[in-house]
């Protein structure tokens, strides 16, 4: 296994390894970032031109007219994105942003009444997240430090799932969780946080942005009130991609949070009347005119996973990080590096955390040797090889790298600091 040749073997009997040829890859770089930015393909590049030739084609008519209408744009890519995260018809949009989306739904499920006020988050989500909480807090008079409680890490990098069980109280009547936390890469389980929040009478939802592309999902199955996410990291979206909802249809009738034209029931939206008629699926979740050339490379992108499968795609990524995992144990040992994410495959997603004290110079020193990993403040090293374009060889590249580095001491000619974006 600690051959270049057995890697190279296994992309050779890799049966997802001709999808590399649709990324546009530089073949000196290795890029482990695409949990936090995903590469351009070539079919993404082309939805976006034909959104763009609509456009030119038909100006205003490219609403109607046209391979993809732009006014059922949202609903038509969120009906194809239900596999990804286990949905029926109806249920998922093509929208907004993951913290536009969540201020929706947000404002639309957290709903205090006496005696049930407050909003279970946790101490390790993504600061956005917690941000929008407390300003949902704040918007309905309420007070964070009182009514956002947040489930305590017993280890700074994983929640146990009793601990956010026993957090599940009378008084909760909303909680909000990542599917996986965004720098342990724990995926939590969602099936059971359901079952335990409904038995209590509490509203759940999960921050999809870290799973979506990257691990399958049974929402519907698992009676998820709702969920949203972002499309550039697994997805490859592309920067600034329009971001995706889910609403279980029991909700369905639920009153938007935040309403605005595109909320409409689509063959009323144009009678312009000042009573909204919501639409009667999660649609009724969208504010205004979506971001078409956001969502354009979506189109394509989203071909590719429709093809694979979540499966086959979770096998391949399972293997990957497991290969990197092993590789690291055995080359790196003398280094001082701590493997920080779960190590079984359950509870681990697509990417791994390594931390060491000189973190951010490692990363200065990985990237000057080609290698782009993920730094997080304040020691840690994300590495995603990622299932669609990422290969064992790589795999095997980057810990070579890596050892010379540490061995050689390069990282030492680099400040222990980060960059303003890192
Ligand atoms: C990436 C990510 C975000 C980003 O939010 P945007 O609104 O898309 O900028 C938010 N939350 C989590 C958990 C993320 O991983």
């Amino acid at each position: 296994m600690n051959t270049l040749q057995w890697a190279k073997e296994m992309d050779q009997q890799d049966p997802l390894n001709k999808y590399r040829e649709e990324f546009y890859i530089d073949n000196n770089k290795i890029y482990f970032d695409g949990n936090s930015l995903g590469l351009l393909s070539k079919r993404a590049e082309s939805a976006l031109y034909s959104v763009m030739e609509a456009w030119r084609t038909y100006g205003i008519d490219g609403w109607t007219e046209g391979k993809q209408p732009w006014f059922y744009l949202a609903e038509s890519l969120g009906n194809r994105m239900r596999s990804l995260v286990g949905a029926d018809e109806g249920e998922v949009v093509v929208s907004g942003s993951t913290t536009v989306n969540m201020h929706q739904l947000v404002s639309t499920f957290y709903q205090p009444r006496e005696g049930k006020t407050k909003i279970l988050a946790d101490h390790l989500n993504f600061p956005s997240d917690i941000y929008a909480l407390k300003s949902q807090i704040a918007l309905k008079n309420l007070d964070d430090k009182e009514h956002l409680i947040q489930v305590e890490s017993r280890d700074g990098y994983t929640l146990h799932d009793e601990d956010i069980v026993n957090e599940m109280t009378e008084d909760v009547a909303l909680i909000v969780l990542p599917s996986i936390l965004y720098r342990s890469g724990q995926v939590l389980n969602m099936e059971r946080l359901t079952t335990e929040a409904h038995k209590r009478g509490i509203l759940i939802g999960f921050d999809l942005s870290h799973s979506i592309g990257a691990i399958p999902h049974e929402l519907s199955k698992w009676d998820v009130d709702f969920a949203f996410w972002c499309n550039y990291k697994h997805l490859n979206g592309g920067p600034g991609s329009t971001g995706g909802y889910y609403v279980n249809k029991r909700h369905f009738a639920k009153v938007p949070g935040l309403a605005g034209w595109f909320s409409s029931d689509k063959s009323k939206q144009f009678d312009m009347k000042h009573e909204l008629e919501p639409a009667s699926d999660a649609g009724a979740y969208q504010i205004g005119t979506p971001n078409l050339l956001s969502m354009a490379p979506i189109i394509g992108s989203l071909a590719m996973f429709e093809e694979v499968g979540m499966g086959a795609i979770r096998e391949k990524s399972l293997k990957l990080t497991g290969y990197l995992m092993s590789l690291i144990e055995t080359e790196l040992g003398d280094y001082h590096f701590t493997i920080c994410n779960p190590r079984e495959d359950d509870s681990r997603g697509g990417h791994i955390l390594l931390q060491h004290n000189e973190a951010a110079r490692i990363c200065k020193a990985l990237k000057e040797a080609g290698v782009i990993p993920d730094f997080r403040s304040p020691s840690g090293i994300r590495l995603a090889p990622v299932a669609l374009y990422n290969t064992f060889t790589e795999v095997y590249h980057c810990v070579e790298i890596l050892k010379d580095i540490m061995k050689n001491e390069t990282y030492k000619k680099f400040e222990n600091k980060r960059g303003v974006v890192a």
